[in-house]
C-alpha cells in the first residue's frame, strides 16, 4: 500500500492511525508513506525519488477531487480541492455562483471530502439562494469541528472515529450497517410522503372540479 502522505487517515486521531497500521501489517501488507507516484511502467509503478515498486495489480484510491469542469472555468479555486468560496458559500471571484459538497473549497477551512459537510451545506446554499431572490441577508456556514467517520475494515468490523475519540470493532460496522439503513429508509418515507401528498391533492382538485359540475 502506497501514500504520499507520512500517515494513514490524517484526520484521525495518531492512536487510530497507528491501530490501523498494525492492523494491515499484521495482515501481511507492505506500507510505503512519503511515497508519491509520479508514473507507471509496464508492471511497476514509478515513485517521484525514480523507486520502482513492482504490481501485478493497481487499484488506484487516490481521493477524491473536483472536476476538472470546476477548474476550467476560470473562477477562483484551490489546486484539487475545488471552487473556493466564502463562509456564505458563494464563489469569492462571484457572489452570483455558490458551491457545496466534494466540488467546494471553504476560503478559511480545509475540510475532507464526506458527506456530512455536503449535506449541511445544501441547506445553506438553498437558504442563501433564497434570500438573494428575496434581497435579505444571507446566512453563513460554520462547519462542525468533530463528526462520526466510520470506515469498514471488510472483515465484518470498523475504525470508527470522532474528534479524538476512536474505537474499533464490530460494534463499529453494526453503528455503520445501522446508520445506512436508517438513512435509506429516510429517503424512502420522503418519496411515500410525497406521493401521498401528490395523490391527496389530485384528489381535492377532483372533489372540487365535481363540485362545481353539480
Ligand atoms: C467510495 C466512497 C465512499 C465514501 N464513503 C463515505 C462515507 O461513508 N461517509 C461520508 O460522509 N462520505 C463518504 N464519501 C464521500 C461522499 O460520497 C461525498 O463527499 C459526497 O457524495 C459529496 O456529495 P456531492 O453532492 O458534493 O458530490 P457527488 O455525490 O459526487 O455528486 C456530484 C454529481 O454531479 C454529477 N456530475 C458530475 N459531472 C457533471 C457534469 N459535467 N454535468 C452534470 N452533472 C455532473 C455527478 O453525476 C453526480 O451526480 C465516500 C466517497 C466515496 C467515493
Amino acid at each position: 500500500m502506497i501514500t504520499k502522505g507520512a500517515r494513514l487517515l490524517p484526520s484521525a486521531p495518531d492512536g487510530a492511525s497507528w491501530w490501523l497500521h498494525r492492523k494491515l501489517i499484521g495482515n501481511g501488507l507492505e506500507l510505503h508513506y512519503d511515497t508519491p507516484i509520479a508514473g507507471r511502467e509496464r508492471t511497476s509503478l514509478v515513485a517521484a525519488d525514480g523507486t520502482r515498486i513492482e504490481a501485478d495489480y493497481v487499484v488506484q484510491a487516490t481521493g477524491l477531487q473536483a472536476h476538472s469542469l470546476v477548474h476550467n472555468c476560470e473562477l477562483a479555486t484551490r489546486a484539487e480541492d475545488g471552487l473556493l468560496v466564502n463562509s456564505r458559500l458563494q464563489s469569492v471571484a462571484d457572489s452570483r455562483i455558490f458551491a457545496g459538497g466534494d466540488c467546494a473549497a471553504m476560503e478559511d477551512y480545509a475540510l475532507p471530502k464526506l458527506g456530512v459537510f455536503g449535506v449541511r451545506q445544501a441547506a445553506v446554499i438553498h437558504a442563501n439562494l433564497l434570500a438573494m431572490l428575496q434581497k435579505c441577508p444571507l446566512t453563513e456556514y460554520k462547519p462542525q469541528k468533530n463528526y462520526l467517520a466510520i470506515l469498514n475494515l471488510g472483515d465484518k468490523t470498523a475504525l470508527a472515529t470522532r474528534g479524538r475519540f476512536w474505537w474499533n470493532g464490530r460494534f463499529s460496522m453494526k453503528l455503520k450497517d445501522l446508520y445506512v439503513s436508517a438513512a435509506a429508509t429516510a429517503a424512502g418515507l420522503k418519496e411515500w410522503c410525497a406521493l401521498i401528498i401528490r395523490i391527496s391533492e389530485r384528489l381535492r382538485f377532483i372533489c372540487r372540479s365535481v363540485k362545481k359540475t353539480l
